[in-house]
């Protein structure tokens, strides 16, 4: 399904968070609602086919009530037409309660994806996000309690967010079962108070390499659990390039992930068979990820007996290998 972002900066967000910057993340200003809803109208009107609309960018669940019922009805007129078929909202996890998701369910909402970024305590405590990690897994529970699909949005590297933390954060996101997942590791984006604390000497993100290295192994957590990662990293937007001062952004940062995790299931299931590979089937959607970006999978894998004449990718979507004798 092909999904149609509709972004509300800032919309109904109660301050800024330290880390974000939606006006270069979404290449729009503040939202302001009496702007968008005509900008949304003719939005659902040239979409074409089956599509979902996400509203992105800010905090759906703080904006005005009237505001949010218009914006809900006016993609429930489109939803009767028939060409839109999903719907989602993304809020911050203080800013659900069971009444408010039942009323978004009642307007037709399908998703609530939660900006969680941790359910870490101090962590969140040195964003100044304002709530403790056990209201982020409370609003997770409530919307699978409401009867609405939950994604979960984590941001792993911000401060004081270290590896041990973001695989807590991961195996916590599992506990709670979403169906679907975005990563976002922390960048440092000019104008925001990131990048005060980095000028500072008071923040230091994570480096790519080791970005990579730990969302790789939690994207495999994922994969076993059949959780569906739908982001990995900031979209390249202009605007995004022209603020970024540091931090793990790579245009090809999901392939090296998906590249990684990759290797990462392909190890642990030849340990588990104790032997190399004579011959191995891969599914051709896998074939830009397979050897990794820049061929950086290749040396674990020849270490494996997977060199490039035993591999052949086909179109089923299973892997079919045979060991050495
Ligand atoms: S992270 Fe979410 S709540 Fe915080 S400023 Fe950005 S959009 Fe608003």
């Amino acid at each position: 399904m092909r999904l149609v972002p509709f972004f509300l900066p800032f919309a109904g967000c109660p301050g800024r968070c330290v880390f974000c910057d939606q006006r270069a993340q979404t290449g729009q200003g503040a939202a302001a609602p009496d702007a968008a809803l005509p900008e949304l109208e003719s939005r659902l009107a040239g979409a074409r086919g089956p599509f979902g609309l996400g509203f992105f960018g800010g905090t759906f669940t703080g904006v005005p009530v009237p505001w949010q019922d218009r914006f809900l009805e006016t993609a429930a007129r489109f939803r009767r037409a028939g060409d839109l078929v999903h719907l989602r909202v993304s809020t911050r996890p203080d800013r659900v309660d069971m009444e408010t998701l039942s009323r978004l369910r009642r307007h037709g909402v399908d998703m609530v994806e939660l900006g969680v970024q941790t359910f870490d305590s101090g962590v969140l405590e040195r964003c100044g996000r304002g709530y403790e990690g056990e209201v982020a897994m409370r609003a997770c529970a409530m919307v699978r309690e409401a009867g609405l699909e939950l994604g979960i949005q984590l941001l792993p590297g911000l401060p004081g967010h270290d590896a041990a933390l973001w695989r807590e954060d991961v195996e916590r996101a599992l506990s709670l079962q979403p169906d679907a997942v975005r990563i976002y590791p922390c960048v440092v984006m000019a104008g925001t108070g990131l990048a005060d604390m980095h000028a500072a000497g008071e923040y230091a993100p994570w480096s790519l390499e080791d970005a990579v290295s730990e969302c790789g192994h939690a994207l495999l957590r994922f994969w076993e659990r059949g959780v569906h990662v739908i982001r990995l990293g900031l979209a390249g937007e202009p605007d995004m390039l022209a603020r970024l001062v540091a931090g793990p952004w790579h245009p090809a940062f999901g392939n090296m992930v998906r590249s990684l995790a990759l290797r990462l299931f392909l190890e642990q299931r030849l340990l588990s068979a104790g032997g190399r590979l004579a011959r191995i089937s891969v599914p051709d959607r896998l074939s830009g990820e397979f050897w990794g970006h820049g061929r950086a999978n290749a040396p674990a894998l020849a270490g494996l007996g997977i060199v490039k004449d035993r591999v052949t990718f086909w179109p089923e979507p299973e892997f079919e290998a045979e060991l050495e004798e």
